[in-house]
């Protein structure tokens, strides 16, 4: 570890650094939107689509069912909408539907879900999607609408997606509804050991990013459940297997000028700070009350490797 003198700099009352790599937040709920603006964050880094469906408390075929198609992407359009206004033009990611069976079954009309051994290894993220594409669809809808009316700020990205095949059916589909991937900003998360090590071939796509779910790339790595707590112990974002995935995909992507974010929760994480900026990622999303603290310590890391490489080029 290296010493911390930069912090005795620190000023006593708080100010937001100018930080070379975008600190965006994550927004669960758009009631949390106008907080979340309010922290100077450079957008939205996450913005979970479930966290608005499972606000329904209705599964959304059971709410479907109830109400109509209408209704349903409505209350998407105005949820996202309520984020992207609090933010414009800072931009706004939202994220499809990614919510495992188990989440779903507490929900009215939640007993028509399938019951399984292991949720985390099941039903989720794109391949519920894929495997269900209406409610996808709806989702995409929802975005489309939002793109036509003029939120060019609200980005898209995808959950869980293993290889280039998945992100060869959500282009078909995103085509078949309508929208430009030519001419949105869309990207797939990097959560599991497969996406990872399928990066080059993920790129090969035109996503215009990848983003790090550190929770999830966390337990499929090392084989964690991230909810059982007598194994948490051994939940380590940080741990070597897990970086290198993750500074290995940063080295492509920055190659092929691919985007690269964080938003798990270890994106607040001093020493994942301190490798991420190293490797060279473009953004990081944290939750709001981690927002300022990112900040200095992002710009402490970058301090840090610019003197690094002004004292390397004297001693040369
Ligand atoms: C993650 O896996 O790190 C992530 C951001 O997604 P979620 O926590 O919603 O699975
Ligand atoms: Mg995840």
């Amino acid at each position: 570890e290296q010493t911390d003198d930069l912090d005795e700099l620190r000023p006593e009352t708080p100010v937001t650094p100018m930080t070379a790599t975008d600190i965006k937040v994550n927004v669960s709920l758009p009631q949390a939107a106008e907080r979340g603006a309010a922290t100077g964050a450079d957008g939205v880094g996450l913005l979970r689509l479930e966290h608005l469906i499972l606000g329904l408390e209705q599964t959304p075929t059971s709410y479907i069912e109830e109400h109509g198609e209408n209704a349903f992407v409505n209350e998407l359009v105005e949820g996202i909408q309520t984020v992207a206004d609090e933010f414009y033009a800072r931009p706004v990611r939202i994220r499809t539907l990614d919510a495992p069976t188990d989440e779903f079954r507490k929900l009215e009309g939640g007993e028509s879900e399938p019951v399984e051994d292991n949720p985390m290894l099941g039903h989720r993220g794109i391949r519920r999607s894929l495997a269900t594409e209406t409610v996808f669809r709806y989702q995409l809808k929802a975005f489309q609408r939002l793109r036509s009316v003029g939120y060019d700020n609200v980005e898209i990205m995808f959950p869980l997606v293993n290889d280039a095949d998945d992100v060869d059916t959500i282009m078909e589909i995103m085509a078949d509804v309508g929208i430009d991937t030519a001419k949105t900003r869309w990207g797939v998360m990097i959560e599991t050991p497969a996406a990872a090590l399928q990066v080059e071939s993920i790129t090969d796509r035109p996503v215009d990013f990848v983003s790090f779910g550190t929770n999830d790339l966390t337990q499929y790595t090392l084989a964690v459940d991230r909810n059982n707590e007598r194994v948490s112990d051994r939940f380590d974002e940080t741990h070597d297997a897990v970086l290198t995935l993750i500074t290995d995909v940063i080295e492509v992507c920055r190659a092929k000028d691919v985007d690269t974010s964080i938003c798990g929760e270890a994106a607040s994480k001093p020493t994942m700070i301190r490798q991420l900026i190293e490797s060279g990622v473009t953004s990081l999303s944290v939750n709001i009350d981690a927002v300022r603290d990112t900040q200095h310590e992002v710009k402490r890391r970058e301090q840090r490797l610019l003197l690094d490489s002004a004292l390397a080029e004297r001693s040369e």
